[in-house]
């Protein structure tokens, strides 16, 4: 697989219809509010542009999640908000009749989507479930997981929500759902299918309900938002306000690269230009370019603009323009997919200038 930077003449906000919009490290970070984020997202609505909100998280209903929107100013409403717990609840109504006891191991948020969905949930692997859906929820122990492990032995099919490892609170990493989940993968030898991100499914199922024709992901993890886009078929925007900085993303795997960059949700109302490859290894994009030059073995990145070219020290920070990321990243992305990736200790950390 090979994967590049997108080209788009208008700004994003024009060319795509809904943004299926991450939530901690895009709209917010915890409790706090992340510059520009409200005012982008009123602007793209201005716009046109629907918003779709798309979280991993099962344990929190969606009024809840728009309401913790709402009181950092970025409007929100319920029926906008798209959690891990309906796209699992989504896929096995694909799959179950109506009305088909279901095993929720989890809280209110995924009981509350399997009823919606037209399942009914149950509690005990007594009351002979078809399937286990298993989400997040802090008061999960051995009794739940126990009914679910019953269950699966039994035979029902099993649907995790996502299967993220830990789960970030105040005090640091915590058990998150995927590391329960492989409690009871370890009692049953069975694999569920996980509707989370990176998986495409909640993507899918934010696309439908939402109605999309042109959809575009908006995240700050390689690892889950822009991965789940590539696993959709879905063009994505990378932010750099959460986890993944720009450094990453000149490193990032194929399957996690994403189609456009910006530093934060400004980039909704930009249009992005896009990194051509001209003479001598060098990508272009707009006033900047930059290339990964072979100096006797010793790889650098190399950057040109008005002033001359230069060297990126990987001692130093970089200080790069936007432009010159995404050419920089279709630079490193090139080499990569030619077999000779850049070595990430050539690579520095980066600092995108102020634009605007
Ligand atoms: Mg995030």
């Amino acid at each position: 697989m090979s994967a590049t930077l997108t080209g788009c003449d208008t700004p994003l906000a024009e060319a795509y219809d809904v943004a299926l919009l991450d939530l901690d490290g895009v709209c917010y970070r915890g409790a706090e509010r992340i510059p520009h984020a409200a005012e982008a997202v009123a602007a793209a609505r201005g716009a046109g542009m629907r918003m779709s909100f798309v979280t991993n998280n099962a344990a929190r209903p969606p009024s809840t999640v728009a309401e913790q929107l709402r009181s950092l100013d970025i409007p929100a409403e319920e029926a906008e908000v798209v959690t891990s717990a309906q796209a699992a609840a989504g896929i096995l109504a694909a799959e179950l009749p109506p009305g088909s006891a279901v095993l929720a191991v989890g809280g209110p948020g995924l009981r509350a989507a399997l009823e919606a969905a037209g399942l009914r949930a149950v509690t005990s692997a007594e009351d002979e479930p078809v399937a286990v859906a298993q989400g997040f929820a802090r008061d999960v122990g051995w009794e739940q997981l126990s009914e679910a492990t019953y269950a699966i032995r039994a035979g029902a099919r099993y649907v995790a929500t996502n299967l993220d490892a830990t789960l970030p609170t105040e005090r640091g990493f915590a058990v998150g759902n995927g590391s329960l989940v492989a409690a009871v993968r370890n009692a049953t030898g069975v694999e569920p299918v996980s509707a989370g991100k990176p998986q495409a499914g909640i993507f899918d199922h934010a696309t439908e309900r939402s109605g999309a024709r042109r959809p575009l992901v908006v995240g700050d993890r390689l690892d889950t938002d822009i991965a789940g886009a590539r696993a959709a078929g879905l063009p994505s925007l990378h932010v750099l306000t959460g986890v993944n900085d720009a450094r990453d993303v000149l490193l990032a795997a194929p399957e996690e690269r994403p189609s456009y960059l910006s530093t934060d949700l400004r980039g909704l109302h930009e249009p992005h230009p896009v990194p051509e490859p001209v003479a001598d290894g060098w990508w272009q994009c707009a006033g900047a370019a930059a290339r990964v030059h072979d100096e006797g073995g010793d790889r650098r990145l190399q950057l040109r603009e008005e002033d001359g070219v230069r060297d990126l020290d990987p001692t130093g920070t970089a200080r790069l323009t936007e432009d010159a990321w995404r050419a920089a990243a279709a630079a490193a992305w090139a080499v990569a997919d030619e077999g000779a990736p850049l070595d990430p200790s050539a690579c520095p950390p980066i600092e995108i200038l102020p634009a605007r």
